[in-house]
């Protein structure tokens, strides 16, 4: 958050201070909170505030949610090259990525609890890790990053893997990726700014998200849950059209409302709309809603602190703060 918005919001009384509203039973959950391994870091030109942040599993990251009243960060690791790697390359650098979020989660059990990184190139090993994760680490399920090697993770090769969490019972959080370097060049160029947080990953997601609907998967595992972020990615202020037009002229078993309402949660990841958040509750119910940050993206605070002014009812803000993702991730 800008000083200055910071300042502003503290004028107003809304940083007074971050202690739990007087009704909250339960620990405040986020769940999508990255961190990553220097192996799998972006170069270049990233901001050297998020990098020191994404690769800081201790002191940095308890200050930044103490500060918040954060309670609990499910840990994932950020968007990276693997998804691109071979599949062998895929396959050790998520485990060892996996192993060093388990040392983490093992330091602070209390505060700290994951989602696995998934070698997505090779199906049947990222379906293997996935098992690995929640039976011997722990881990609460799984976090994929957009397209693999440019393919959108509904094709049937890639049905191991939600397979295996209905098994397990445990959800998979769809999360941004690279926009897909052909929608990129024919609808980005002009405006590169546009392939990224501002409006492309939305896009990218939802496009998961729907393509996941029309594939038959959720009719094949109807017990998955799908996590997506950024208050739905734009789907619950969309979904009255999805539902219409898309039931219409596909062959769904059941209407896309019933898909997204029933196997899909939203998180309010780096998406602080106060009208946003009344949409997707008008939409999908405050059960299905789970507060997150996306830290290090965005700020704690910020996040926190929409939370706790948004103009809902106390067993909603209950709900999304804690004990709906307590529930889903049995925490
Ligand atoms: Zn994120």
């Amino acid at each position: 958050m800008q000083p200055s918005v910071r300042a502003g919001l503290r004028e107003r009384g809304f940083l007074a201070g971050h202690t739990h509203p007087a009704h909250l039973q339960g620990k405040v959950i986020a769940l999508e909170e990255h961190f990553w391994i220097p192996e799998l870091s972006v170069g270049g030109n990233y901001p050297a505030e998020w990098a020191r942040r994404l690769l800081d599993l201790n002191t940095l990251r308890l200050e930044e949610m103490d500060a918040a009243g954060i309670d609990i960060q499910v840990i994932s690791h950020g968007p990276s090259k693997l998804q691109n790697l071979d599949a062998a390359s895929a396959t050790d650098l998520a485990r060892r990525a996996n192993d060093i979020l388990q040392q983490a989660v093992l330091a602070h059990p209390d505060r700290f609890s994951a989602f696995a990184l998934l070698p997505t190139p090779d199906p049947q090993a990222a379906a293997n890790e996935l098992e690995r994760c929640v039976t011997k680490n722990g881990f609460k399920g799984a976090m994929i990053h957009g397209t693999t090697h440019g393919e959108f993770i509904d094709r049937k090769r890639f049905w191991p893997i939600f397979e295996r969490a209905e098994a397990l019972d445990v959800p998979i959080y769809i999360h941004p990726g690279a926009t897909h370097p052909a929608v990129a060049e024919a609808y980005y160029t002009d405006y590169p700014a546009m392939a990224s947080a501002g409006w492309g990953f939305n896009v990218e997601t939802a496009t998961h998200a729907i393509r996941l609907i029309l594939s038959g998967v959720l009719d094949q595992y109807p017990k998955l849950r799908i996590i997506i972020g950024h208050m739905g990615e734009g789907l619950p202020f969309s979904l009255w059209r999805c539902d219409a037009l898309l039931t219409r002229d596909s062959d769904l078993k059941k209407r896309f409302r019933e898909y997204f309402r029933e196997n899909f949660f939203i998180t309010t990841s780096g998406n602080f709309s106060v009208p946003a958040l009344l949409c997707s509750i008008m939409e999908v119910g405050a059960d299905k809603i789970l507060f997150s940050i996306d830290w290090p993206y965005a700020d704690n605070v910020e996040g926190k602190t929409f939370l706790d002014n948004a103009p809902i009812s106390a067993d909603d803000r209950c709900k999304i703060l804690s004990s709906n993702a307590a529930t889903l991730l049995r925490l």
